[in-house]
């Protein structure tokens, strides 16, 4: 049987520290680290993560400001707002909820974010940086990953990591995140031609794709490391991941539950990115 490892108990240890660094940079600086949250138009499950995002930011001492704005923003308008936000000394991080409205060009603006404020880690060039391996703010959900893996004693130097799922939030800056750890990365998607075989030789897997209970529990290694990032909700309303966690547990060393693991870890990585954001900010008045 494997051990958990508790998404809930790890990033409450980082939000008490990320209280503590808040409360320095207080002291320092004689303001609060300021997090501008946008999200244009009403959907339900928009509105739930911005709610919690604001709440945390509440608890940590980090001041922030929300612009909820109507379905009809046009591109220029948002663009705009986001152009008032990276010139507002107020403002250290700047987070657009996605997914944007159709006649929105989501790329276009995740690029318009100032990189010193872009606590998403998706700008260009914080995902540049990530490749070449330069410091930059990093995206929060595989971040919070590698804080997992650190808080477990998991150094990934020379292990085998097989992350299934390529995107731009998650599996492509998982991998860099890895590999940048000194692992062997293999990254699996739609395409890869037997994807069983690949997870087979992990020593550890990161599930990324989006469909329920998607890496079986015969594809793990004894042993292996189970990063499950899969948020899906059934038909009966149950919230599961995307590995089979009941037969997975069976064999792999350590595995995250769903809800409970990587879910939280998210979050506190917003956090720790908006502490991180005004940090640099800081640094780069002094230069
Ligand atoms: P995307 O839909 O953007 O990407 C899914 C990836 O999975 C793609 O690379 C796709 O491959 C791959 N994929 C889809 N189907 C298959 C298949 N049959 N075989 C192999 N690969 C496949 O999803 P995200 O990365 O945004 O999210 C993945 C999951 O993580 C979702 O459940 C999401 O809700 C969750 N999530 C959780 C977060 C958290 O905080 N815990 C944060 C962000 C996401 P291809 O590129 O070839 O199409």
């Amino acid at each position: 049987m494997s051990q958990l490892i508790d998404g809930k108990y790890i990033s409450q240890k980082i939000r008490e520290q990320i209280k503590h660094k808040t409360a320095d940079y207080f002291g320092t600086h004689h303001k609060k680290p300021g997090l501008a949250t946008i999200l244009v138009g009403e959907s339900p499950a928009s509105k739930v993560y911005i709610r919690n995002k604001i709440k945390a930011c509440e608890e940590v001492g980090i001041i922030s400001k929300h612009y909820g704005l109507p379905e009809t923003t046009t591109q220029s308008e948002l663009l705009e707002l986001i152009h008032k936000l990276n010139h507002d000394s107020s403002i250290q991080g700047i987070l657009v909820q996605l997914p944007v409205p159709k006649h929105i060009d989501s790329q276009l603006v995740l690029d318009a974010i100032s990189p010193l404020k872009d606590v998403d880690g998706f700008h260009p060039m914080n995902m540049g940086n990530l490749l070449i391996g330069k410091p930059g703010l990093k995206p929060c959900t595989p971040y919070g990953v590698m804080k997992m893996l650190e808080e477990i004693g998991v150094n990934p130097a020379g292990l085998h990591a097989v992350i299934v799922g390529r995107s731009n939030i998650v599996g492509k800056p998982m991998a860099l995140l890895l590999l940048q750890a000194h692992a062997t990365v293999t990254l699996c998607h739609s395409k890869t031609k037997n994807i069983a075989k690949e997870v087979e030789r992990a020593d550890i897997v990161v599930a990324a794709v989006g469909i329920p209970h998607f890496v079986k529990g015969e594809w793990i290694q004894k042993g292996a490391i189970v990063i499950d990032v899969g948020i899906n909700r059934l038909d009966d309303g149950r919230l599961v991941g995307d590995v089979d966690f009941a037969e997975a547990s069976k064999k792999a060393a350590f595995i995250t539950p769903v809800p409970g693991g990587v879910g939280p870890m998210t979050i506190a990585m917003l956090l720790w990115n908006t502490l991180e954001a005004a940090q640099l900010q800081i640094k780069k008045e002094n230069l």
